[in-house]
């Protein structure tokens, strides 16, 4: 066990019983007397609690430690498990501890270990939970991380604060028990703070998250959610005496949750307390005030639509990073190019963008009107990309300056990214399209631009990563710190000088003036001069045959060089702690300057890949429709380049919104509806679209049902969910969505899947939102006919071929002939033999079926033409006899004996069948 792990005081040691006598309960040590007493504090965080040079697990978070963490598990006295980790490498292991789910305390030594008597003084520096991260090195770059405080007012509606304490969004929700999955799946959450229960429960709408690991689940006391409790927390952040000023009613039931929030907060972050003597308190400045965002003006994508459609990441991908998503196309561009989004702020808010697309056609074709300047000014567009790829995280930097965590590397980052204000500012007030959707830099550029002066001039250029060691502050900038650093270097010299000066001033040739570790600095004469050693020279050692002396001014200088390290960098600390402060007090212009390059960052971006893959400007319109003109798959025309096929879309004005796509499996029938989706997202984000042309009518939301995604849902039938998404969007889509479905009524018998499918396509059709409905049921496209000018035929083409299919992915109008199932299953490898027999009984069934369908049609001839074929199933006397009364001639006593008429009917029709 290295020496520093067996603690540095004495009374830190470890207990060792006295031969003879009765051991002493191991834990009743100071140090871990002190330990106890901060577990206490933090039951429900694994504790490392720094010794020397290691942060030290004990008890039962070792034993946690040892089978989570990886960490070898010892024994620090008998009776007490223990892990350990060197203190530098605390971030893989806090990192490793957030991933699986888990809260750590970090208590450092708060007292220089020399300068302690008994046992070191401790506190508990920071709580690191899954939602509340801020440290680069254990957040991903661009995926946002937040934490949710929730509070419950009746059983199904929450009142939610979401924050990003690594930014600090702040905004306020209102969801229903359904709502708030997908609110926790836009917003990465990964953390939800509620008031604590007698049962300890999580709310029902995310007790399955929480059980599977996926949302950390944090209860505290239910006062901090108190309403008045709450809105003085809120007033006290903000420096407010009302929260209306922020377009929040201070009885907003919400409020409950941000004071909820901000307690749990400063409970974590330990707010208020200086890291290190004189370094500024740590605060929640960079918080924003609290917003309520609105829908108004979004497209609606719920969590089953964005991992539908494969927004964020890839269906059923180990692989959490987006490559292969539409967000991927972005960020992951395939080998060799660049990254467009140039920016960790930018690709957060294309995430953003692209998840929460807008709904008003005004705004998205500002959007695209801002891509287009740059589209069509490359010169502008590369000055842009050059000054946007000179800037870091300048938002998350925001933050740990507010948390007094930043490092030297982070200030110098800050500054030389805000240095670019003023060429920015410039560079969008050029353009009023590009000014309108990414907001000016003009006023804060002059500000922007002395931070950023200022912490140049003082900083090296090449940063220290950290400031253990010093190195930061330029020279030239401090006095003190120039003399102490210079005492330090020119050491050598002073001695040579002071040699030489003695040697003249007495005489002495033999004098010599030297180091060493144990005596420190000497002059030493040998025996034969000692004697004629000047009286100002102290004698201070004899050797054989020499003497050594000292003098004053040797030991002033000696006393100089020694503290000069620790002088040099207590300036340092002093003066970097100086920088922060100031830039601290400057969180409006950090902020500001945060949000206006995000936007321009992600429209370089849409503007670059348009650019790169000759996307075109689609028009948008509020009207419903859907018009592409040669489209293509953002992912798989990337994957496949010419190979892929393109394939246009006319949904809604003048021709029908239900386009019904029949075709053999693996045709390109998901490809395609995806497709036409994908485009309209990207449109109403502001991009381009993969397209020779588009006309893209506004949503107000976007609903899919799509198979693939039953695996995500553990413990509901597929048909169950089949059926629960689907309701869902039968009873929230209106004339201005759009809805893609992939396949419907597959977990049941073929009768009743086609049952359900027939009449959810009827409904759709009536309602009239765009919809791409692909199945394999053939019965279905009847509806052309019975339904005209609502719904449209559309077929994946295939080319036959000697018996054998050859897909061509070419999206046609009509029916498909067939569905080709067992061609299909040939081409998968199926043995010839299955294959052979799946045709002859094809040709058998195919008989019985016909007779089936001749059966059906007679149904459906007598049914009226805009009644569902199996509505006729429903025809019943009391439904005719209904149908003769006169409404405004019945008094109300008839119409009592009416109903008890019927009533009596109905009653002996159901007994007798
Ligand atoms: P289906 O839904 O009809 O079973 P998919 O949409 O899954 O078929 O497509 C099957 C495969 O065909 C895809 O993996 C893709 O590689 C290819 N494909 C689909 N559409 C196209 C296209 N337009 N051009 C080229 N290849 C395509």
């Amino acid at each position: 066990m290295p020496k520093t792990r067996a603690g540095q005081a004495d009374s830190e040691a470890e207990v060792k019983p006295a031969s003879g006598k009765p051991a002493r309960d191991p834990w009743d040590t100071p140090a871990m007397r002190q330990f106890t007493a901060f577990k206490k504090q933090h039951p429900d965080a694994m504790l490392f609690f720094r010794m020397g040079d290691f942060y030290e697990l004990f008890g039962e978070d070792a034993v946690k430690a040892g089978e989570v963490l990886g960490l070898t598990v010892t024994e620090r006295t008998k009776g007490i498990a223990m892990a350990g980790a060197p203190h530098h490498q605390l971030s893989t292991y806090l990192r490793r501890s957030v991933e699986a789910g888990l809260r750590v305390a970090v208590v450092d030594q708060v007292q220089d270990p020399a300068e302690a008597k008994g046992v070191v003084d401790r506190a508990v520096t920071r709580v690191v939970t899954p939602g509340t991260l801020v440290d680069e090195d254990l957040l991903e770059g661009d995926r946002p991380g937040s934490l949710l405080a929730v509070v419950q007012t009746e059983k199904e509606t929450f009142h939610a604060a979401a924050c990003q304490l690594s930014t600090g969004a702040l905004e306020l929700l209102t969801c229903s028990g359904e709502s708030i999955r997908d609110e926790i799946a836009s917003r990465d959450v990964r953390e939800v703070v509620c008031p604590a229960t007698a049962d300890d429960e999580p709310p029902a709408a995310i007790a399955d998250l929480v059980r599977t690991g996926e949302l950390a689940l944090t209860a505290r006391p239910g006062w901090r959610f108190a309403p008045d409790t709450a809105l003085d927390e809120v007033k006290k952040q903000f420096g407010v005496k009302t929260a209306e000023g922020f377009g929040v009613r201070d009885d907003d039931p919400a409020i409950a949750a941000v004071g909820g929030l901000i307690a749990y907060l400063r409970e974590t972050q330990a707010v208020g307390e200086a890291p290190v003597p004189g370094s500024p308190a740590r605060t929640l400045a960079h918080l924003r005030p609290p917003l309520r965002e609105s829908e108004d003006g979004v497209c609606r994508l719920d969590a089953v639509a964005l991992r539908a459609l494969e927004i964020e990441r890839v269906l059923r991908s180990e692989d959490s990073s987006a490559a292969g998503s539409l967000v991927g196309v972005f960020l992951h561009p395939p080998g060799g190019v660049r990254c467009p989004v140039r920016t960790a702020m930018g690709k957060r808010l294309l995430r953003q963008w692209l998840c929460r697309p807008l709904s008003g056609a005004e705004a998205i074709a500002a959007r695209h009107a801002a891509v287009e300047t740059l589209v069509e000014d490359e010169r502008l567009a590369g000055e842009i990309d050059e000054l946007l790829s000179m800037i870091q995280d300048v938002e998350r930097i925001g933050a740990r300056v507010a948390l007094a965590r930043a490092t030297p590397r982070d200030l110098v980052g800050l500054a030389r990214s805000l240095s670019t204000a003023p060429d920015l500012a410039e560079a969008i007030g050029s353009s009023p399209a590009l000014s309108g959707v990414c907001g000016s830099l003009v006023e804060i550029a002059d500000d922007a631009a002395s931070i950023a002066e200022r912490v140049l001039g003082v900083c090296v250029d090449h940063p220290p990563a950290s400031l253990a060691k010093g190195g930061l502050i330029r020279d030239g900038i401090d006095a003190e710190l120039d003399e102490a650093r210079r005492l330090k270097e020119d050491a050598g010299q002073w001695l040579a000088d002071y040699q030489t000066r003695l040697i003249e001033a007495h005489d002495l040739p033999s004098l010599k003036v030297g180091y060493n570790k144990v005596f420190g600095y000497y002059i030493e004469l040998p025996s034969a001069q000692a004697r004629r050693a000047p009286d100002d020279l102290t004698r201070k050692q004899t050797l054989k045959n020499a003497e050594r002396f000292t003098t004053p001014e040797l030991r002033t200088f000696e006393q100089d060089v020694t503290t000069a390290e620790s002088r040099a960098l207590e300036r340092e600390k002093a003066i970097f702690h100086e920088l922060l402060a100031e830039a601290g007090e400057r969180h409006g212009v950090i902020r500001a300057f945060a949000d206006v390059v995000a936007r321009l960052d992600v429209v370089s971006a849409f503007a670059a890949t348009a650019l790169r893959r000759g996307w075109a400007r689609p028009e948008v319109t509020d009207e419903p429709v859907l018009e592409i003109v040669d489209g293509r798959h953002p992912v798989l025309d990337e994957l496949l380049g010419a190979d892929f096929v393109p394939n246009g879309a006319g949904l809604g004005d003048g021709s029908p919104a239900l386009a019904l796509i029949t075709g053999p499996n693996m045709a390109g029938k998901s490809t395609y509806i995806r497709q036409c989706a994908l485009l309209t997202v990207l449109a109403s984000a502001g991009s381009f679209v993969p397209a020779a042309g588009a006309r893209i009518g506004t949503c107000d939301r976007i609903f899919t049902r799509v198979g693939a995604d039953d695996a995500l849902h553990r413990g509901r039938s597929t048909f169950m969910v089949e059926m629960t998404e689907t309701a869902t969007m039968l009873h929230n889509a209106g004339r201005r969505s759009l809805v893609v479905l992939d396949e419907i009524g597959r977990g049941t018998s073929t009768l009743d899947g086609l049952s359900l499918a027939w009449a959810i396509a009827e409904s759709l059709a009536e309602t009239g939102c765009r919809t791409l409905f692909a199945t394999h049921y053939h019965e279905l496209t009847e509806l052309e006919s019975r339904m005209t000018g609502r719904v449209r035929n559309l077929h994946v083409a295939v080319k036959e071929w000697q018996d054998e299919i050859v897909f061509v992915h070419e999206i046609r109008a009509g029916r498909a002939k067939g569905s080709y199932g067992v061609h299909v299953a040939r081409l998968a490898g199926m043995p010839r033999s299955v294959t052979e027999r799946a045709r002859e009984l094809l040709e058998t069934l195919s008989v019985e079926q016909a007779g089936l369908a001749d059966a059906a049609k007679s149904v459906k001839a007598k049914a009226e033409p805009q009644m569902s074929l199996f509505t006729a199933y429903l025809e019943h006397p009391v439904v005719d006899e209904l149908r003769g009364v006169e409404l405004e001639t019945l008094s109300p006593l008839e119409a009592f004996d009416l109903i008890r008429g019927l009533v009596e009917r109905a009653r002996e029709r159901g007994e007798r069948s």
